[in-house]
């Protein structure tokens, strides 16, 4: 158990830090001298324009480029020149970050006045950087397109719109000075309770990575915003989503071959995407805060995964180092610490102590100064990467693009096909109802279809939101104008009697991160009693979930006509939710996680085999991995291997036939599941290695085909090291299975 052990050792340093002040050996010298030679630019160009600038930097001018602050520091949005000038002048801050939903014009002034102030101030003539957490979609810019969040994402099993809401946050946002977006989250959705779990691509690493993957690219490679480039940011490396009691920043336990084969692959297909920055966990692994883990810092993700670019802490952990997770005595300690372990930028937020404490460590001799120059590189590089020594500033001349109808549409479409049909007794689509009456909590209001991060941290009523967003009982208004469609008044329910079909739109009210800490998985008893009350009127229930994570709802379940997991669709959501209740939309959007139906026990799809030994799990689940209904139906058959025996460097070619066996064009996300009968670690019990979302018209088939490749057969050991045993493989698609034989022979 490397990990373990190595928590052990560093809680030994800490000790002995505090009495015997540590410093760099000469050892830990040479391998930052190495890496510098290792790291350098490919594109001579940037590699000596670093070097010159390095070469003039003063050691104070280094600490303020590792030194990021929050726009309140300097008085928001009406910036106060003198404290910035200050900050820049005496402190040398080379980055700065976030802020709220302000329109566009206001934007370009703010970044404009920044990069002048700094100019005006810095001796170097730096630009800063600029950072912002555009979560889904411009999150933080007033009239933007705002997209389903990512869990809806996942949900749509198509990463064409991971990539769409890469680029659209890119056209909307790269002009007014936002260099660096802190998208998109490759932890894995493994536990509901977790606050956090709405901004995960769900429980599954291959969708997550795929996810992750396409939007990193799209973001970071779009000419359109010539000629800005941004940076995305991988986060929060790593294993931040599963702590063990579902709150958030609170510790995880995680074994190695577990990190390996499940919480590191998203993060290193953003790397091999070329992504420019990752953002650290703000908890602790076995034991060990993140933030002070070499062995995940540097060895893990500079020397395995071969991440090159800018690691930026997350908010104000270094201090947290010390006053949460009690592992360094004081913040200077921290600092020490997480400086050692690789981090190259502090988020501080809002103080300006941790320059002080840099400075006294290198004066001390503590941290030499190659270790500085190091991530000042790293930050130098993505600023000449990025483009902006030449062009620090914004522009004001294409504001036309944002919330342009093109992006809208992409929002809708990813919203439409996220959105998740658990159940349906024939009730939906709802043919031609005279009354429809719509109740509960998240019925008539915009902001609970957008979740956290919208606009601001955590929004508290629908002031922020576009005039025209339509809640769902506005769209179901608009889209069902020839019935009557009535919002109930009370939680009795009175206007029921006329009812042909209750609507009830319940779930969860907007938080971010720790606020949305929960104790309970099941759903809040005052919108349970709702559901009852609807479901004694004995009119059909249309129960729909507007939450970002899924909250229990076993005890009414059977007794809903139909239910349908809407997540948390963003601004086009309510239009989404009433075109597929009305049937205008075929639903085809799958669970990217597995819906628990109790407290007690949540397992994912992936879980180990002898989990379920003794009990069904089945009966453990309200719906599995992958479920989701159409208004059509669709049938596998004909599951075919090229091969039943493969040698172990071979790949073997699976084909099926996909039909749409019923009478409405629909879509249907094809997934394709191996399982290794045995290995030395315990296997998953099945795992995902191939999905595919193919359109159908009524009555047509496809074939489609899965190559399986060593790699699709492979599995991290212990060390990370990619293992391919011999022996049985099952391949399963459409609840069709097959074996095939991996033979002994030749070693890869
Ligand atoms: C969150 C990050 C976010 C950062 C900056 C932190 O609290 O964990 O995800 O990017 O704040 O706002």
């Amino acid at each position: 158990m490397k990990f373990l052990f190595y928590a052990i050792t560093t809680v030994t340093f800490c000790l002995s830090c505090a009495e015997a002040e540590e410093s760099f050996s000469a050892q830990e010298l040479n391998e930052i001298t190495t890496r510098i030679v290792a790291e350098r630019s490919q594109d001579e160009t940037i590699a000596k324009r670093v070097d010159e600038i390095l070469e003039q930097m003063t050691l104070e001018e280094k600490i303020g480029q590792m030194t990021q602050l929050e726009y309140k520091r300097y008085g928001g949005f009406e910036v106060n020149e003198k404290k910035l000038a200050d900050l820049i002048r005496n402190y040398h801050v080379g980055s700065l970050f976030n802020g709220i939903a302000i329109p566009a014009r206001q934007w370009f002034e703010y970044s404009k006045k920044i990069q002048e102030i700094n100019l005006a101030n810095s001796r170097l003539k730096i630009p800063v950087i600029y950072g912002i957490d555009h979560i889904h979609g411009a999150s933080y810019l007033k009239d933007s397109t705002i997209f389903p969040h990512s869990i809806n994402i996942a949900a749509t099993f198509d990463p064409t719109f991971a990539a769409d809401e890469g680029r659209i946050i890119g056209l909307e946002t790269a002009d007014l000075g936002h260099h660096w977006i802190f998208a998109t989250v490759g932890d894995i959705g493994l536990n509901p309770r977790y606050p956090r779990f709405y901004e995960t691509y769900g429980e599954d690493p291959l969708v997550v990575s795929m996810m992750c993957r396409e939007f990193t690219l799209a973001l970071e490679n779009n000419p359109e915003t010539s000629p800005y480039k941004q940076a995305s940011c991988a986060k929060h490396f790593l294993g931040y989503s599963v702590p063990r009691n579902g709150w958030d920043r609170t510790p995880a336990v995680i074994s190695d071959q577990d990190l390996y084969e499940f919480h590191v692959p998203a993060f290193k297909a953003m790397i091999d995407a070329g992504i420019k920055t990752v953002m650290i966990n703000s908890s602790s692994i076995n034991n060990e805060p993140v933030h002070a883990s070499y062995r995940l810092l540097t060895t893990l993700l500079r020397d395995e995964l071969g991440f090159k670019g800018l690691a930026v802490t997350d908010i104000g952990d270094i201090n947290c180092l010390t006053t949460e997770h009690r592992v360094a005595p004081n913040k200077k300690e921290a600092t020490y610490m997480a400086i050692k372990a690789g981090i190259d930028m502090s988020m501080t937020p809002l103080s300006i102590k941790f320059c002080d404490y840099m400075k006294e460590l290198v004066n001390e001799k503590r941290i030499p100064e190659e270790r500085l120059d190091l991530s000042v590189r790293r930050i130098l590089r993505t600023k000449f990467e990025l483009g902006l020594f030449d062009n620090p500033f914004p522009r004001d001349d294409r504001f036309d693009r944002i919330h342009h109808q093109d992006y809208i549409k992409s929002a809708l479409n990813a919203a439409r096909e996220s959105i998740v049909l658990m159940k349906n007794n024939s009730v939906l689509p709802l043919k031609t109802p005279k009354n429809i009456l719509v109740a509960g909590a998240n019925a008539d209001n915009k902001i609970s279809l957008c979740g956290g991060w919208t606009y601001t941290w955590i929004p508290e009523n629908d002031k922020l939101c576009p005039k025209d967003m339509l809640t769902v009982y506005g769209a179901l208004k608009k889209q069902f104008s020839k019935s009557t469609v009535t919002l109930a008044q009370g939680d009795d329910l009175i206007e029921a009697d006329k009812a042909d079909v209750i609507i009830l739109v319940v779930g969860e009210s907007p938080y971010t991160e720790f606020k949305g800490n929960i104790n309970d998985l099941v759903l809040e008893e005052k919108q349970l009693k709702l559901i009852e009350t609807a479901i004694d009127t004995n009119k059909p229930v249309v129960l729909v979930m507007v939450a970002g994570r899924p909250r229990l709802i076993t005890s009414v379940y059977d007794k809903c006509q139909a239910v349908i997991w809407a997540g948390l669709p963003g601004v086009e959501g309510g239009r989404a939710i009433a075109e597929i209740i009305q049937g205008a939309v075929n639903p085809s959007g799958k669970l990217p996680f597995t819906y628990p139906k109790y407290n007690g026990i949540n397992l994912p799809y992936h879980h180990k085999p002898r989990t379920a030994k003794k009990i069904d799990i089945s009966n453990t689940i309200l719906a599995p991995f992958g479920h989701g209904l159409s208004y059509t139906t669709f049938e596998y058959v004909n599951l075919k291997l090229d091969k039943t025996a493969i040698e172990k460097n071979e790949s073997l070619t699976a084909a099926i036939t996909v039909t749409n066996t019923g009478k409405t064009a629909g879509k249907e996300t094809a997934l394709w599941y191996i399982s290794d009968k045995f290995r030395p670690t315990l296997p998953p019990t099945k795992l995902l290695k191939h999905f595919e979302k193919v359109e159908l018209a009524a009555g047509e088939s496809k074939n489609i085909t899965f190559q399986i490749t060593p790699e699709a057969l492979s599995y991290p050991n212990t060390e990370g090291k990619m293992q391919l045993d011999s022996g049985a493989f099952t391949l399963e698609i459409g609840g069709i299975k097959k074996e095939f034989i991996v033979n002994h022979c030749c070693p890869r």
